[in-house]
């Protein structure tokens, strides 16, 4: 492939000849639909310390407060629609060239642009639980109406979000750990890979010998990986192209 851009290249090829490609993404997949990472400046965090916010002590200690967070991201997450990169995997999962996506979002933009094999290591946004008796139910548009935390029409236990708050265990890891056992290429995309545990999954593809392919706007630091610089939206559509089999301008 003729490439002004000798890493877009390489990672092309290493993924053109991986026999399993398993896809890491983060919060910056998502950026180009529409929704800020949390850590870059006017993001939540600034607003909603994580501290105060977003750990499993203070929801139980205050959850009308924490609801309050829930709210404000459950809006950001309401319009958002899947991108070009989500699009692009959706399809290359299609036409049985990755084998999987292990996602930290909390988006669902993965599951609306079509792709099946999905681990949200972080859990959803766009389901609730009961705190209680684990029943689920849908976030639907009523809830992001000011008001104390709603509460389980069941059983009365406190409802929440389907998400991963800092203090809690990260279930889906072992499912996320076994996929990244299993790969030979581990395509990480826009993720600073600063949360752990999900953030050891690259060294563990590359103690395995997989090779790590890195898309990011900056350098994640990733030890040892193929880095792709520029916007997901763009960098991962001319990737599957080229791992489809098709011969995209690459520059
Ligand atoms: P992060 O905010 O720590 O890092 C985002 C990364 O994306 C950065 O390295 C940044 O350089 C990169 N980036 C920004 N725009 C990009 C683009 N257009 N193309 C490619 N890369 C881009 O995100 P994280 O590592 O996913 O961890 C943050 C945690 O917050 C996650 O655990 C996740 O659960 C949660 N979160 C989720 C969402 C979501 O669901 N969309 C959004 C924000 C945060």
């Amino acid at each position: 492939m003729s490439d002004s851009n000798p890493s877009i290249a390489e990672a092309a090829r290493v993924l053109r000849d991986a026999r399993c490609i398993v896809v890491l993404t983060g919060a910056g997949i998502s950026v180009e639909s529409g929704i800020p990472d949390f850590r870059s400046e006017g993001g939540l965090w600034e607003r909603f310390p994580p501290e105060d916010y977003a750990t499993v002590e203070a929801l139980h200690r205050d959850p009308d407060r924490v609801w309050e967070f829930f709210r404000e991201l459950g809006r950001g997450l309401a319009a958002p629609e899947p991108n070009p990169a989500h699009r692009a995997l959706a399809r290359l999962e299609r036409d049985g060239r990755i084998d999987a996506i292990v996602t930290q979002n909390i988006d669902g933009l993965h599951h609306r642009a079509g792709s099946k094999r999905i681990v949200e290591v972080h859990g959803s946004h766009r389901e609730l639980r009961c705190e209680r008796c684990a029943r689920r139910e849908p976030f639907v548009a009523a809830y992001l109406e000011p008001g104390p935390a709603p509460t389980c029409d069941g059983c009365g236990g406190l409802l929440r979000p389907d998400v991963v708050l800092f203090g809690e265990s990260v279930e889906a890891m072992d499912d996320a750990a076994e996929l990244v056992e299993a790969c030979d290429c581990l395509w990480v995309i826009g993720t600073s890979a600063l949360v752990y545990p999900v953030a050891g999954l690259p060294a563990l593809a590359s103690t395995r010998g997989s090779t790590v392919i890195d898309c990011n706007i900056e350098s994640s630091g990733i030890p040892g990986a193929v880095e792709v610089r520029g916007a997901a939206g763009s960098t991962v559509p001319r990737l599957a192209a080229a791992v489809a089999g098709n011969r995209p301008e690459i520059a």
